[in-house]
């Protein structure tokens, strides 16, 4: 697809593109060369159009050529977390059949151990490096899409926080349009530096970190892996935008609490999404860095924006903020309190489940919508306001119990770190768990002593239960299913 061109070729070639861990800068010049040169390598390793080509990384300077060559020739890129087990890679390979799997294995020692034990080749080298292919002739090239709306452009997995990861596919201009948005709406520009430390694989890295830099002209500043020392040394070097998973800013602000500084010169935008965002920690983010933290709502099958406290008035009530313009947002069958099940139709929504018709069928209405699988109550001025996963609702004694309110409710307990309130069936009725990690000044009676004088009974848990450290996916989400299972019957 020709915007590629356009958009490497948009800009000044002298201008930094991306700045790797040792801080070298790649600039726009080089970056299109390394993009023809990866081009060149998946068409001499048989890639077509229609094709999957899997990425397995973690952050590197490769991901933005290989993501623009995959565009270029209209193949599906695939980009997958180097540090998933064997067993949950090989599912995914299973799945995707992809053509080509390429490891970089010069940054990663887990792609480099993924490339040993599939017996991956060396092939055709890419940036002057020799990086490892492992290629599946019997491979079938999907349907090739007429437009950018019909065309996939990724293949990318759901993070599997509620079970197994879901394949997404995502239109070219699905993918565009997720990075223009993401980069209007941080006004970014040339000399701006977007700091990424989240996993390179992940769709907040790819649409608004990789392509929001690149379509207008910034740079992207990357860490193989997530480190504390990293990102603060990110931070003193001149990184201007920073935006992460809620609970990167937990890690950071432990470390600057205890006392080493936070030098950030050039630090002119902070955001996080993709999690709950407590208002404790948004308060010491906020203290900590001296600018507003914003939320943004989104998920892998809308590419991934919905909503930004980015746009309309600052609100200081926990909304995730107002959908993009060009989304539509409803409420489906909202409740007495105005809570329903959210859903979104626009540019950004996914084409559907590969391989998985009746899944699509069930994720996008008849009339275009996504169902998020998520609650909320929108307000009459438009903001969204979340209510957890539909998935985690509790129903108790016949009444509604929003795990998210019980959360938030339980972060401001003197001495709770974390929390994290999850169902489980108990003789026709379900029992109310919550799970906490504490600073070790509290415990589980005088937690459940707080909220007895806080909230209506039906919402108080039955078992409160302190854990030394929350289970977290990938992408830094609580997996409560493991919380349950910990428990024991
Ligand atoms: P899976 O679908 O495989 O169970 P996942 O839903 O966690 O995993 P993602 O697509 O990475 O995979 O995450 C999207 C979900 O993350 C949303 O549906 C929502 O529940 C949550 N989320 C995203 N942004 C926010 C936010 N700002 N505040 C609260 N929750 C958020
Ligand atoms: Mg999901």
């Amino acid at each position: 697809m020709d915007w590629v061109d356009k958009l490497i070729d948009g800009h000044d070639g002298a201008l930094t593109a991306i700045i790797d861990e040792s801080g070298h800068r790649i600039d726009y010049r080089t970056l299109r060369r390394e993009t023809e040169d990866c081009d060149a390598a998946l068409i001499a390793a048989g890639v077509r159009a229609g094709d999957r080509v899997m990425l397995v990384a973690e952050n590197s300077p490769l991901i933005a050529p290989v993501l623009l060559a995959c565009a270029r020739l209209r193949a599906w890129c695939v980009p997958v977390n180097a540090r998933l087990t064997a067993a949950e890679l090989d599912a995914l390979r299973e799945h995707a059949k992809p053509r080509v799997t390429i490891f970089t294995n010069i940054v990663s020692p887990d792609a480099a151990a993924h490339a040993r034990r599939l017996r991956a080749k060396a092939g055709p080298p890419v940036m002057n490096r020799q990086l490892t292919y492992l290629s599946d002739l019997s491979a079938k090239p999907e349907p090739v899409g007429k437009t950018p709306q019909t065309q996939p452009m990724l293949l990318i997995y759901t993070s599997g926080t509620t079970g197994a990861p879901k394949g997404v596919m995502l239109s070219h201009a699905s993918v565009l349009w997720n990075a223009r948005t993401a980069a209007e709406m941080r006004a970014m520009g040339p000399g701006d530096e977007l700091l990424l430390t989240i996993p390179g694989t992940h769709i907040m890295a790819l649409a608004t970190g990789y392509l929001a830099a690149l379509q207008s002209g910034a740079a992207v500043r990357l860490m193989t892996r997530f480190s504390i020392e990293g990102a603060l040394k990110g931070l003193a070097e001149g990184a201007t935008i920073f935006s992460v998973v809620p609970q990167v800013y937990r890690l950071l602000l432990d470390r600057i609490e205890a006392g080493t500084p936070l030098v950030a010169p050039r630090l002119r935008q902070i955001g996080c999404g993709g999690a709950p965002l407590d208002p404790g920690l948004k308060a010491r983010v906020e203290a900590a860095f001296g600018l507003p933290l914003h939320n943004g709502y989104g998920m892998t099958e809308a590419g991934p924006g919905i909503a930004s406290t980015t746009m309309g008035p600052r609100r200081e009530d926990g909304s995730v903020g107002y959908g993009f313009p060009g989304c539509e947002l409803r409420v489906d069958n909202p409740g007495e309190d105005g809570v329903g099940e959210l859903q979104v139709r626009g540019p950004n929504v996914m084409l559907g489940y590969f391989r998985d018709p009746v899944a699509t069928a069930q994720a996008i209405t008849e009339d275009g919508f996504l169902r998020t699988g998520d609650l909320a109550r929108l307000d009459p001025d438009g903001s969204v306001h979340l209510a957890g996963r539909s998935k985690e609702l509790i129903i108790r004694s016949g009444f509604n119990v929003y795990p998210a309110e019980i959360e938030t409710l339980l972060l401001t307990c003197p001495g709770v770190l974390q929390a994290a309130v999850a169902g489980r069936p108990a003789q026709d009725n379900e029992e109310v768990l919550a799970f906490v990690t504490t600073d070790g000044s509290t415990d589980a009676a005088t937690i459940k002593r707080f909220l007895d004088d806080r909230v209506a009974a039906y919402k108080r848990p039955q078992i409160v239960t302190i854990v030394p450290a929350m289970p977290l996916n990938a992408n830094g989400k609580i997996l409560k299913a493991e919380l349950i299972a910990g428990l024991g019957s």
